[in-house]
């Protein structure tokens, strides 16, 4: 689905992802962890192109994409992402959140964008919500309705950014259900989190990452409970 070959990205001077290799099959639940600055989230950004690299490969669904070859916000639209901030339209309701990509981008008649639409809401808990503003929501509501707008597009993969970070204690369990729930459904999944119970439950791989390389990767019992290098057994010992 997702296969990442020798992916490098810099900043100016600042060389962030080192050689990162990354294969994510179909229906794949692949949960990134890391410290804080080691390059997760310019990862997951490289992997729908709001970063662009500056040397690898990247391949989806084992075609090689590039940004001269290809036009990028149609990759977008098969590579969903959901942030740590929300960044719902707060103008908008939040239907109106909902089916904006698919009918501004995809051209998606109003009709069937609200149906798919409010039955997306549905799935994630928020079918009573369509026509309420997201200040009125809590940020795990906010978080499912970006969840929503971001399965409206139909996408084969989705990237989660540290998705429950931002969010009350009491607020976390629910998006990790919606999480779970997507995972169950057999949607591909990157997810960059500190939530290590998730990593373990729903994590068909672990990947862990160091200054901008991919030091270890394994099952999560395995990495979790049997991690073979130095770097990994400070970074778990540092937070479980
Ligand atoms: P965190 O856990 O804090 O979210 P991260 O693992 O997601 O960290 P990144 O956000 O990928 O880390 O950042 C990796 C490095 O790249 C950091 O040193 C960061 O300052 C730098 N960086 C990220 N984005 C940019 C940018 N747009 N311009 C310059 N430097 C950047
Ligand atoms: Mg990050």
């Amino acid at each position: 689905m997702i296969r990442v070959e020798k992916l490098n990205k810099s900043f100016g001077d600042l060389h962030v992802l080192k050689d990162v290799d990354l294969t994510v099959k179909e229906s794949d639940v692949v949960v990134l962890v890391g410290a804080s600055g080691s390059g997760k989230s310019t990862l997951l950004r490289c992997l729908n192109f709001l970063e662009i690299k500056n040397d690898g490969k990247i391949f989806i669904d084992g075609e090689q994409i590039e940004k001269e070859t290809h036009d990028l916000n149609k990759i977008r639209e098969r590579v969903g992402m959901v942030f740590q901030h929300f960044n719902l339209f707060p103008h908008k309701t939040v239907i109106e959140n909902v089916i904006e990509a698919p009918t501004q981008v995809k051209g998606l008649k109003k009709a069937q964008a609200l149906e798919e639409g409010k039955e997306l809401l549905d799935k994630v808990g928020l079918g009573d919500k369509y026509d309420v503003y997201p200040s009125t929501l809590s940020g795990g509501q906010k978080q499912r309705v970006a969840i929503a707008r971001a399965l409206a597009m139909k996408p084969d993969v989705m990237l989660f950014d540290e998705p429950t970070s931002a969010l009350d204690p009491e607020l976390v369990g629910e998006v990790l259900a919606t999480m779970k729930e997507l995972a169950l459904e057999g949607m591909t999944m990157v997810v960059v989190t500190h939530e290590m119970g998730f990593a373990r439950e729903v994590g068909d791989w672990v990947f862990y990452m160091h200054d901008g390389k991919i030091v270890e990767y394994g099952h999560p019992n395995d990495l979790f409970d049997n991690p073979k290098e130095e770097r990994t057994k400070a970074f778990l010992s540092s937070i479980l």
